[in-house]
């Protein structure tokens, strides 16, 4: 159902990735990442110590990881800066929790300005991607080094991480293609949103308003992680960076409570629910304790925060486990949904404990992953709305089966004396009604035996049935008794009927007739029914006393208003 739109979706965002990609290089006029060395802070920043620091190079660590040294005040010095000509140049890093950051730019005539920015202030410095750029001042000679003055860094990540140097063609490149992924991502959650809302509203099931939820979660996320959100309120960014764990813890536990809610109840029985709630809590409460905490217990909380997304990933093995050993049949649409996100996820992760170094392309893979996985699980649902639908299409046609085998005679395949009765009391119009009895049926049964005289009912039914008009109600109403049923201006001739019963050749070419009597009246009521029954029945009587094998008519009644 849903599977077009998102493979378009996912064509498209690939589409964007690959141009944006491609474009890249052709504009990089300077585009060059920088080394970064680090020195703990003791004591105020001010020029000359940076003019001091700049001539001691030998004092910053190279080799180490920053992260190795905790959160606090730290001086970081770049590499001696390639030549790069005239244009004027701008320095991109990584957004990270800091209170201030100041940038301090030797030149080549000895001259050192600065600048810088404060986490109150970052957004009007915040590019997409959570990028923040720095516009090196104008001077007369050429930048050769930089120094950053970082305080209140968390360094939970790194101090200074992804520092480039870059001009105005590579930084409007860069820019593109960021605005490419996002703008693509936030189409298609809106376009996933819009429709599965739209779809819930039609189906009711409760993976849907789930699955709406971790979508929701993920714009909301891209929104924040992506910096737009401090671009344009100009918030705090340690603030903004708190809002973006609780959407990332968000999306996650919204994810858990769609697979909880996609899968049949039988994947989670047990103790499986609990602990996935158990989790879901942990996550939360890990990023709300992150959100409202750090900096205060920034250790705690990080490791807190990271390690619930661990127990998210020791959810995965017994989900993938049950969903198998219980025959689940949405096992490999959750492994096609969920593989690049957890995959991700997992380098994510490993990432934030420092088991190797900050990439960009991993800050840039998750939202492909995340943008994979709302598509794919979008794949997901449709399939599982297939089942459903199959589901309602195999009870709706039981429930067929059911209603006909309540209504017809299984002997003969006519309906029932219920079902006539049911069919027939409360028609308006004038309706003649005939009844056909077998003569000496008895006699036939003991003739050719019990199945014999089964046989012969089912001939005589199949008989009456060609017989009828197609609207013509025929039914069997006792042992060897029938009923036709049909609108009194519908020219059924009871005398053509009991012709076509003496044509119906018979078990041991026996000879078997019927009598027939008819009656005409209204049926509006039960007791219109009993009157018109009771007319047909006496003429039935006469034919029958009259010596069988005939047609009586029974005379209309008085009319019941
Ligand atoms: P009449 O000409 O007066 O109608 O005589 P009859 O023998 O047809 O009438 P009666 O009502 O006395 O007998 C009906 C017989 O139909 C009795 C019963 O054994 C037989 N019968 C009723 N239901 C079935 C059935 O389902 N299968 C068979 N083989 N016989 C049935
Ligand atoms: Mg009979
Ligand atoms: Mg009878």
């Amino acid at each position: 159902m849903s599977s077009a739109p998102a493979i378009r979706w996912i064509l498209t965002v690939l589409l964007l990735v690959l141009t944006a990609f491609a474009a890249d290089p052709a504009h990089a006029a300077v585009h060059v990442p920088l080394r970064a060395c680090i020195l703990p802070a003791t004591g105020q920043a001010d020029g000359r110590t940076a003019a001091m620091l700049f001539t001691q190079p030998q004092r910053f660590d190279c080799a180490g990881k920053q992260t190795a040294y905790g959160a606090g005040d730290y001086w970081v010095l770049s590499q001696p800066l390639p030549a790069t000509g005239d244009a004027p140049l701008r320095v991109r890093q990584a957004s990270l929790w800091q209170t201030r950051a100041t940038l301090y730019v030797l030149y080549a005539d000895g001259a050192i300005r600065r600048t810088g920015f404060t986490s109150a202030n970052a957004g009007r410095h915040l590019r997409l991607g959570a990028i923040i750029e720095l516009a090196l001042p104008r001077h007369a000679a050429p930048p050769v080094r930089l120094l950053w003055h970082v305080e209140g860094a968390l360094n939970r990540r790194g101090v200074v991480i992804g520092p480039t140097l870059i001009d105005r063609d590579a930084a409007a490149a860069a820019d593109m293609t960021m605005a490419a992924l996002y703008a693509a991502f936030a189409g298609m959650c809106l376009a996933l949103l819009v429709y599965n809302l739209a779809l819930w509203a039609a189906l009711r099931q409760a993976f849907q308003p789930a699955y709406c939820l971790m979508v929701l979660c993920l714009l909301g996320y891209a929104f924040t992680s992506s910096g737009l959100l401090g671009q344009i309120t100009g918030i705090d960014n340690n603030d903004r960076q708190r809002i973006n764990y609780v959407l990332l813890a968000g999306s996650a536990a919204a994810a858990l409570v769609f697979a909880r809610a996609f899968f049949e109840r039988r994947v989670f029985d047990g103790w499986l629910r609990p602990y996935s709630s158990a989790v879901i809590a942990f996550v939360l409460l890990a990023a709300a304790a992150y959100a409202g905490l750090t900096p205060r217990f920034a250790a705690i909380t990080d490791l807190i925060s990271t390690s619930s997304y661990l127990f998210v990933i020791t959810l995965l093995a017994p989900i993938l486990i049950r969903a198998y050993r219980r025959r689940s049949n949405y096992l490999w649409v959750f492994g096609l949904a969920w593989g690049a996100p957890v995959v991700l996820g997992s380098v994510r992760i490993l990432a934030a404990f420092n088991v190797f170094a900050w990439q960009l392309w991993i800050d840039n893979s998750t939202l492909l992953a995340m943008a994979l996985e709302a598509a794919l699980s979008s794949l997901g649902v449709a399939y599982r709305i297939r089942l459903l639908s199959l589901e309602r299409d195999a009870a709706r046609e039981q429930e067929i089966a059911a209603r006909l085998l309540a209504a017809t005679d299984p002997l003969t395949g006519l309906l029932n004396r219920r079902a006539f009765l049911d069919g027939a009391i409360g028609r308006e119009d004038a309706h003649q009604l005939i009844l056909v009895d077998i003569d000496h049926f008895k006699r036939i049964n003991e003739t050719i035996g019990h199945d014999g005289g089964d046989e012969v009912l089912r001939l005589i039914a199949r008989s009456l049935r060609a017989a009828a008009t197609p609207e013509a109600l025929v039914a069997r109403i006792g042992g060897e008794e029938f009923a036709l049923l049909v609108r009194a201006d519908t020219p059924l001739d009871a005398r053509a009927v009991l012709d076509r019963l003496r044509m119906e050749r018979m078990p041991f070419d026996l000879v078997v007739t019927a009598s027939i009597g008819t009656c005409t009246g209204t049926l509006r009521r039960e007791t219109d029914w009993k009157a018109l029954y009771r007319c047909a029945d006496r003429a039935l009587f006469a034919a029958k006393a009259a010596g069988r094998d005939r047609v009586r008519h029974g005379a209309p009644l008085a009319q019941v208003a």
